[in-house]
């Protein structure tokens, strides 16, 4: 295939990443909330990679032709600040929603399966940092009220920032732990670890510490995992020791275990 059908399909993610787009902001002016910082800071976002793919785009058309290694480089280019963008319009559709004042329907949901899942999931991002699971006994009937989609992205959401923070060799660990009222899933990693002064912004939409930077990311993540656990009645702490390590811990009520 030809690099007019490689630019032909690019446009084509483009386009459809700006018909999401248009429907976040519709979904954000009809929320009746002060929205102008957010979309402010979106519009902000989106015009970095934007103007990436554009300069990518031009550098095609003038020496594309010529230099095919040039048209190679800069289509990942333009991949890769495609696919940023469209992370980006997924994390603002799930705020936008959240804004509107969406509600997720709950219903009773085993636990051990969900954390299965996101464990497989969990796998594929781990690359070279080593992952361990512990589901402890006293979690095997427990129910909670959930809905399963928004949780699992909950649990990732964490999980991906434990492998994003954490240089290899390092070490992850994902441990669900029960009482007869909660249950806690702890999300832990030995990487970067944040400052004391900075615990109480990481959960602000767009903050990212200065040292992440270099990580990608959009600074979203933490905000949107607050909001879904909220819907759970649910509650998120952090300990934190710079350079040493973080530990998430989310604390769900439970609905129901057959054991007790
Ligand atoms: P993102 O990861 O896209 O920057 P998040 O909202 O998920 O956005 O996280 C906000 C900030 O909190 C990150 O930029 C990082 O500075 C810090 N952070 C989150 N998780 C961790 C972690 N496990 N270890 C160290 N820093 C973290």
């Amino acid at each position: 295939e030809g690099p007019k059908d490689e630019l032909g399909r690019l446009v084509a993610t483009l386009n459809s990443m700006l018909d999401s787009l248009e429907t976040a902001y519709q979904e954000l002016a009809d929320s009746h909330v002060a929205q102008r910082r957010f979309v402010a800071d979106v519009s902000h976002e989106l015009k970095t990679p934007l103007t990436t793919i554009r300069g990518n785009i031009d550098l095609i058309r003038r020496m594309g032709e010529e230099h095919p290694d040039i048209r190679q480089e800069a289509m990942e280019d333009i991949a890769s600040e495609a696919e940023r963008m469209s992370r980006l319009v997924l994390d603002m559709l799930v705020l936008a929603r959240a804004d509107a004042g969406l509600t997720l329907p709950l219903e009773p949901v085993f636990l051990s399966k969900v954390i299965q899942q996101v464990g497989r999931q969990a796998k594929l991002l781990a690359k070279d940092i080593e992952f361990k699971i512990t589901v402890e006994e006293s979690c095997e009937q427990v129910q909670i009220l959930a809905d399963t989609d928004y949780v699992k992205q909950l649990v990732l959401i964490l999980l991906d920032n434990a492998f994003k923070y954490t240089a290899s060799p390092g070490v992850v660990e994902l441990l669900v732990h029960c009482t007869h009222e909660h249950v806690k899933i702890h999300v832990k990693d030995n990487g970067v670890g944040i400052e004391q002064a900075e615990l109480e912004h990481i959960f602000e939409r767009f903050y990212r510490s200065d040292k992440s930077r270099p990580v990608g990311g959009s600074g979203l993540g933490l905000s949107i995992a607050k909001w879904i656990a909220e819907q759970h009645q649910a509650t998120i702490t952090v300990n934190s020791i710079l350079h040493k390590g973080s530990t998430f811990i989310i604390t769900f009520p439970i609905f129901q275990s057959t054991l007790n």
